[in-house]
């Protein structure tokens, strides 16, 4: 299995949303909050792919970048950037980054990437790009939903709780796990706003669609 996910992060609050998510989806994660300590575990070939902040104290991210690539190691590479900068972007790629992510991020686009770069043959190939339930159908290419041969018109943010609902199929969802998986960390745990958008699938999807499993979360009925 190549599911051993080294995060360096100094943010705890990010920290913690990413190793969540990853253990939820199958990985075992693993946190360093420093520079150095990150160099030192992905150097130790006990980790399958590093999530690599730059922002990072003893050692920023370039410098773990740039030792881990002159230390020969090519151990998959996805980078962390606060700034949207395109100068920082062609930076880590042309420092020996495989990817990167600009904060602030959803999980899934994460999870998306860690996944390619674990696997690349079979991501490419295996991915699919129209999932389904019952007689509802979300196309990832066109982001359009339909029920039967019905199209309905999804909002991005619906799209992305529905997609978030046929990728789990039979799991009850809890509220926060929705809450991360389609807003992100930067959202308020307090917040009403996974209900209101249940309501609004369940307007345009049928109310039948979504179940509510009282004191644990939401289901997708088949
Ligand atoms: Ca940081």
């Amino acid at each position: 299995m190549t599911n051993r996910v080294l995060i360096a992060e100094d943010e705890h609050r990010i920290a913690s949303f990413v190793s969540k998510g990853l253990r939820s989806n199958g990985f075992i994660p693993t946190c360093v909050a420093d520079g150095q300590s990150a160099l030192e575990v992905a150097l130790s070939g006990e980790v399958d792919l590093l999530i690599l902040d730059i922002g990072l104290p003893d050692l920023d991210g370039f410098t773990v970048l740039r030792r881990l690539r002159g230390a020969g190691s090519r151990l998959p590479v996805v980078v962390l950037t606060a700034r949207d900068g395109v100068r920082d972007t062609v930076a880590v790629l042309e420092g020996g980054a495989d990817d990167y992510m600009s904060k602030p991020f959803r999980f899934e686009e994460l999870l998306a990437r860690v996944r390619l770069r674990l696997r690349p043959e079979r991501a490419a190939t295996a991915e699919p790009t129209v999932l389904r339930s019952g007689d509802l159908a979300l196309d990832l290419r066109t982001r359009r939903a339909h029920v039967g041969d019905r199209v309905v018109d999804l909002t991005a943010r619906e799209f992305v709780l529905a997609e978030t609902f046929l990728r789990h199929p039979g799991q009850v969802l809890a509220r926060e796990q929705l809450l991360s998986a389609v807003w992100g960390y930067d959202y308020d745990p307090g917040s009403n706003i996974v209900d209101v958008y249940i309501g609004y699938l369940r307007r345009k999807l049928g109310a039948a669609r979504i179940t509510t499993v009282r004191g644990m979360g939401y289901r997708l009925e088949g």
